[in-house]
């Protein structure tokens, strides 16, 4: 089916929230832009997609999603370019991997032609939210929700798919001080790690909570068996730099495979420089801390793009990383946000324009 045979139900707004938001200052996800979308999945079906003036809904407290948190997300971007057009960046990629998520969380799949079409349309309507601007974009989250109601443990019968958007702004990110875990875990061999199921970040935030306490920003999750392999970060994968070599570790059942982590190791392999996805053992990237060889560690996800890693705590020690002038997470974000913007080619097909 062609995408453009796809009914939506369109409701817009009768006055536009815009000229009340101060676009220069900006907290990250918490202004929401005029629009959203929704669609239920009622008797085996998803129903025509709604587009509606951004604002509450109404749900049952006994609907399954506030019990047992079948609920998965997804997190994506459009920016502007010079002229004014929209993109998106590798969009299918998020497209894919909310269904996946959904499959592990028995939900049902949404159509791709709902999918893009809703979202372009969404965009259209409110495109005056995507500034121009270096860092500057339209941040969107996709996400389902099970909204049978009952408090039977059990698969929904019902769901409600929706997309909200939040103007993001250039923000400076500041370098983040991690702490490798040692006795929590975020996923197991088998769980839902992989999947941006609603259920992974909230059980990361008393673990957090305690880091911040000691002046760590962020947990980088270790494998939940040994402890002695380091594989990403709560809401972004991670790269490690010994020498001029980029390591990362492989995606599994407990990691999440990220569309700004494999992007990155594309534009490694296309600039030549080495990279391994193999498991990163702790002991090797203290040993490389001590004897200076570790240049660099990196967080790579979609929200920040690239934030640099400062230093690290392990075992009660701290380790400082120097602060380098040829970095690849500068380098790589630099690449990363060109091709986003527009403003250089794209060789592997990439973006793609929203309308
Ligand atoms: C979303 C996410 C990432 C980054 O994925 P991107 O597609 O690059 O945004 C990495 N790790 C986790 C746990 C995530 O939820």
């Amino acid at each position: 089916m062609n995408s453009t045979d796809i009914q939506l139900d369109i409701t817009k707004t009768k006055a536009s929230k815009i000229d009340q938001v101060d676009f220069s200052n900006l907290q990250f996800g918490k202004v929401n832009s005029d629009h959203m979308m929704y669609c239920d999945y009622i008797d085996g079906e998803w129903q025509t997609p709604k587009i509606v003036p951004y604002g509450p809904m109404e749900f049952e407290p006994s609907a399954k999603v506030f019990h047992y948190g079948q609920a998965v997300f997804e997190g994506m971007k459009a920016f502007k370019d010079e002229d004014g057009q929209v993109w998106l960046f590798r969009p299918e990629q998020n497209f894919e991997r909310i269904n996946k998520s959904s499959k592990r969380l028995a939900i049902p799949e949404f159509p791709k032609d709902y999918f893009f079409n809703s979202l372009k349309t969404l965009l259209k309507l409110d495109k005056e939210w995507v500034k121009y601007g270096d860092g500057t974009s339209l941040y969107i989250r996709p996400f389902v929700i099970a909204t049978e109601n009952g408090v039977s443990a059990s698969e929904s019968d019902r769901y409600r798919f929706m997309i909200i958007t939040c103007p993001a702004q250039a923000y400076y990110n500041k370098p983040i001080k991690v702490i490798f875990a040692q006795e929590y875990s975020r996923a197991a061999d088998g769980g839902v790690g992989y999947a941006k199921a609603a259920g992974n970040y909230g059980a990361q935030f008393y673990p957090t909570k305690l880091a911040k306490a000691k002046g760590l920003d962020q947990i980088i999750w270790t494998d939940a068996s040994s402890h002695e392999y380091l594989e990403e970060a709560g809401t972004m994968n991670i790269f490690f730099r010994i020498g001029d070599r980029l390591l990362t570790a492989p995606t599994n059942d407990r990691i999440l495979d990220g569309v700004t982590r494999k992007s990155i190791i594309q534009l490694a392999k296309d600039n030549d420089v080495e990279v391994t996805v193999d498991k990163v053992s702790v002991k090797e990237i203290v040993e490389a801390a001590k004897t200076g060889e570790l240049k660099e560690i990196f967080g790579a996800g979609t929200a920040a793009t690239v934030v640099r890693v400062e230093g690290f705590e392990y075992n009660d020690e701290y380790y400082d990383l120097p602060s380098i002038d040829d970095s690849y997470g500068v380098r790589f974000k630099k690449s990363l946000q060109d091709i986003q913007y527009n403003r250089v080619e794209d060789p592997h097909n990439w973006t793609m324009k929203a309308f």
